[in-house]
């Protein structure tokens, strides 16, 4: 399969490009820009060769994708599966009434619109390719039976990358285009911290199962975590 995965020099996105690689497909590695530190993809890169292409993709920047998925267009014949992993966290432990609206509006731009610009300028390709599959990376901070009272910009973005998901999976339906928002598990990363109980790469492994049909989400649900199971 060919997969394209956004922020994909750290974190769980980079556990998916091991991962992914590992099970021999071929990565589109989205990486933000310039800024971005490659340094965990590089061994990668080298090891992996042809099947490893770094993708410079701002998510929170339309030309950025635009122009990634052209770069992309001009080089594949298609694209089977989209994992939108990139994200922001920002104002943690921030109650109401120290919301600051510019990280409200940041929030929402890499964590919803991201994910909406890249299936908008990515979709075209995705539509050339065989069993294809999206996934959103969502957070269970996104779902309403749990909300708790903080990280709004994060927790809002995520809940509308949801709707998002759901709306996608109803357009695509005909098409037979899986689609899930899945909560990957609170997982030591940057965002997540050391003191997470999960691992990146298990997450990553069974996101990979999800996308591989090995595993299916149970009932059909849209918002699952990375086993399949449904999320409140
Ligand atoms: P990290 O903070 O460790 O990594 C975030 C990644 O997103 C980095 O690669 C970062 O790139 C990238 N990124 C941020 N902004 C942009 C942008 N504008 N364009 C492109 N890339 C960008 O997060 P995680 O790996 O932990 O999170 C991955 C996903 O899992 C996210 O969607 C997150 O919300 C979700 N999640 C994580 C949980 C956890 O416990 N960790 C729990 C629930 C959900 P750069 O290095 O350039 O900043």
């Amino acid at each position: 399969m060919r997969i394209l995965i956004t922020g994909a020099n750290r974190g769980l996105g980079l556990s998916l490009v091991k991962e992914a690689c590992e099970r021999g497909h071929e990565v589109l590695a989205g990486v933000r820009g310039p800024g971005s530190s490659v340094e965990k993809l590089q061994p990668l890169i080298e090891h992996y060769g042809e099947q490893l292409t770094l993708l410079p993709i701002d998510v929170s920047d339309e030309n950025s994708i635009r122009y990634a998925s052209e770069q992309a267009g001009a080089r594949f014949d298609g694209l089977d599966v989209i994992i939108n992993s990139a994200a922001i966290l920002l104002g943690r432990d921030q109650k109401l009434e120290q919301l600051d609206v510019e990280q409200l509006e940041q929030s929402f731009q890499t964590n919803l619109y991201g994910p909406i610009l890249v299936l908008k300028h990515f979709l075209s390709l995705l539509r050339k390719g065989e069993q294809q599959a999206v996934i959103n990376i969502s957070s269970e901070a996104g779902s309403s039976a749990g909300a708790y009272g903080g990280d709004y910009s994060y927790a809002l973005s995520k809940s509308a990358l949801n709707m998002f998901s759901a709306q996608l999976r109803a357009e695509l339906r005909p098409q037979d285009i899986l689609v899930h928002a899945v909560h990957p598990g609170w997982i030591r990363t940057d965002m997540g911290g050391e003191q997470a109980p999960g691992d990146a790469d298990a997450s990553a492994s069974g996101i990979l199962d999800l996308v591989e049909r090995r595993t299916a989400a149970e009932d059909g649900a849209l918002f699952i975590d990375h086993r399949g199971a449904p999320m409140r």
